[in-house]
């Protein structure tokens, strides 16, 4: 039997990479892990989640400050925003969140932590640093970059990614964001709130295209509010560099060209897996531009080598990247072989209102083809949402043909935690009607989630046969006014 250097060998000490790490070590397996960075911690901690979230928090109390009136408060004169102290309060927020994902915390769980730009030689080799590391199995957790689509002039005009977007010396006047998808729009949001003045293009004719359009249409409506300009269903044409400013020509649906020029772009049209410099070739894995191909155990065509997280072209969430790390501990060192189920991962879109979902949404049911029906609760009918003053959005929860829950869609503030009670229904399997008779605090906005689930029982419930039924036994008497006799106060 071929001896190894390591059971295991990681590629990527991100979200996907960390995980498999920290459990393949503390399950004895003599670990390897390789990050091309100086530090650990993936896109998430330092490009992507933690720095955009901790921004978003800073634009929004700026915005508060300045609709305090609405608060019934005094208005406030507020200064301009100095960008140096919100990147300072991001860096400050990273480096608080670093020591959880440090080498050192890696080394002492037992794992051999090197930095470096990895090179697979044969299918259980890659070369570091000018030495050669063998392992029985490798997973590869390199993640994505923003993808930078050949647009005639963007290679030759400056633009940012989210790699520069945090880190940047001085809040820019005007920004072009290319994309309206998730990270488009909270950074947009964000960068509208703080004071840039910005401009979304996409091709697409809603942003945010993997919701469902009534959903994304109000949050849309949100942003357009507070001043984002949305160029929707406009082409791309061109890029230029003017010098002192940048010119983004796009052709809008009536096949008129538009010059949009800022200060600043930023490109957030979609992911691109980081499979450059890998060597994928010497050890057989394939791949396409869409990601690493991997089954539904997470290996890919060479079922010694593993691929998770962001490289895998799936789900491209930290919490997916998790997920799917833990597939791979199951199978490469438990060796049971444990398949991914997808069906209820939630994610969010933090913008404000957020968007939250679980399971299907209406365009993913219509693709389907299946049978659904909708049942929904108005945020405005919510007695914490009004005392909040956050009355824009909704619940959605969809119910198959055997009135059996198949997606919660939740528009509102903090939507991704209220997913949380539609995680454990859903993966528990637990009865609607226990939903809706379980007590919930009031007055929280958590209280939508019972309130839709009693909303799908109240016809049953209060229907004419029950009125009938009970008349019969117990005598009621029924109404005491008639409808006409109702003042009211609309
Ligand atoms: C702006 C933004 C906001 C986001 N917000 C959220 C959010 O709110 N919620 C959410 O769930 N997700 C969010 N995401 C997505 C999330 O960041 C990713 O899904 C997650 O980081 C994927 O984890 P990963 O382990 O696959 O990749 P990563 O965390 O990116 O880790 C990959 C690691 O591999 C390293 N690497 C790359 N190439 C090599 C190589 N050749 N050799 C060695 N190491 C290499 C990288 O340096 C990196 O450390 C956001 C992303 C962005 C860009």
């Amino acid at each position: 039997m071929t001896d190894y250097d390591f059971d295991i060998g990681v590629i990527g000490g991100g979200a996907a990479g960390l995980t498999v790490t920290a459990g393949a070590t503390q399950l004895g397996a003599k670990t390897l892990l390789v990050e091309k960075e100086t530090e650990l911690g993936g896109d998430c901690l330092h490009f992507g989640c933690v720095p955009s979230k901790t921004l978003i928090k800073s634009a929004h109390v700026y915005h508060m400050m300045k609709n305090a009136e609405a608060f019934g408060l005094p208005q406030v004169e507020v200064p301009p925003v100095d960008f140096r102290q919100v990147a300072a309060r991001i860096r400050s927020v990273i480096s608080v969140i670093q020591k959880h994902d440090s080498e050192e915390r890696f080394c002492k769980l037992g794992a051999k932590v090197e930095f470096g730009n990895p090179a697979f030689t044969d299918e259980h080799s890659i070369q570091l640093n000018g030495r050669t590391y063998t392992a029985k199995n490798w997973v590869i957790a390199t993640g994505s970059a923003a993808m930078v689509p050949p647009i005639p002039g963007l290679d030759k005009t400056p633009h940012i990614t989210n790699r520069e977007i945090f880190s940047l010396e001085r809040l820019p006047d005007s920004m072009i964001v290319l994309g309206g998808g998730p990270i488009g729009s909270e950074m947009g949001q964000a960068f509208n709130r703080l004071g840039t003045r910005v401009t979304i293009v996409d091709m697409a004719d809603q942003i945010l295209g993997k919701e469902d359009r009534d959903m994304a249409d109000i949050v849309k409506a949100r942003m357009a509010s507070e001043g984002v300009v949305f160029h929707l269903q406009s082409a791309i044409e061109a890029v230029n560099d003017l010098g002192s400013e940048r010119e983004v020509i796009i052709k809008k649906a009536d096949g008129n060209s538009v010059s949009l020029k800022s200060e600043v772009i930023l490109v957030a049209i979609g992911r691109a897996a980081n499979v450059g410099g890998l060597e994928l070739e010497n050890c057989g894995v394939d791949y396409d531009p869409r990601g690493i191909k991997v089954d539904r155990r997470m290996r890919t065509n060479q079922k010694h080598i593993y691929a998770a997280g962001d490289v895998a072209g799936g789900y491209q969430f930290t919490h997916a990247a998790g997920y799917e790390g833990g597939i791979v501990i199951s199978n490469a060192i438990f060796r049971l072989p444990r398949k991914t189920d997808y069906t209820f991962l939630p994610w969010c879109t933090y913008t404000d209102p957020s968007l939250g979902s679980i399971g299907m949404n209406e365009t993913m049911a219509k693709n389907a083809g299946i049978d659904y029906k909708v049942w929904e609760e108005a945020l405005k009918d919510n007695d914490r949402s009004l005392a909040e003053g956050e009355t824009d959005g909704k619940i959605k929860m969809l119910l198959d043909d055997k009135e059996k829950p198949i997606g919660v869609q939740i528009l509102g503030p903090h939507a991704g935690d209220l997913l949380a009670e539609w995680v454990a229904v859903l993966n528990g399997k637990v009865k609607l009607s226990t939903l809706a008779a379980a007590v919930h605090p009031y007055p929280t906005i958590g209280e939508i989630n019972k309130r839709v689930a009693g909303t799908f029982f109240s016809p049953k419930i209060f229907s004419d046969k029950v009125k009938k039924t009970l008349k019969f036994f117990f005598q009621l008497k029924g109404r005491a006014c008639s409808p006409e006799e109702c003042v009211t106060s609309d």
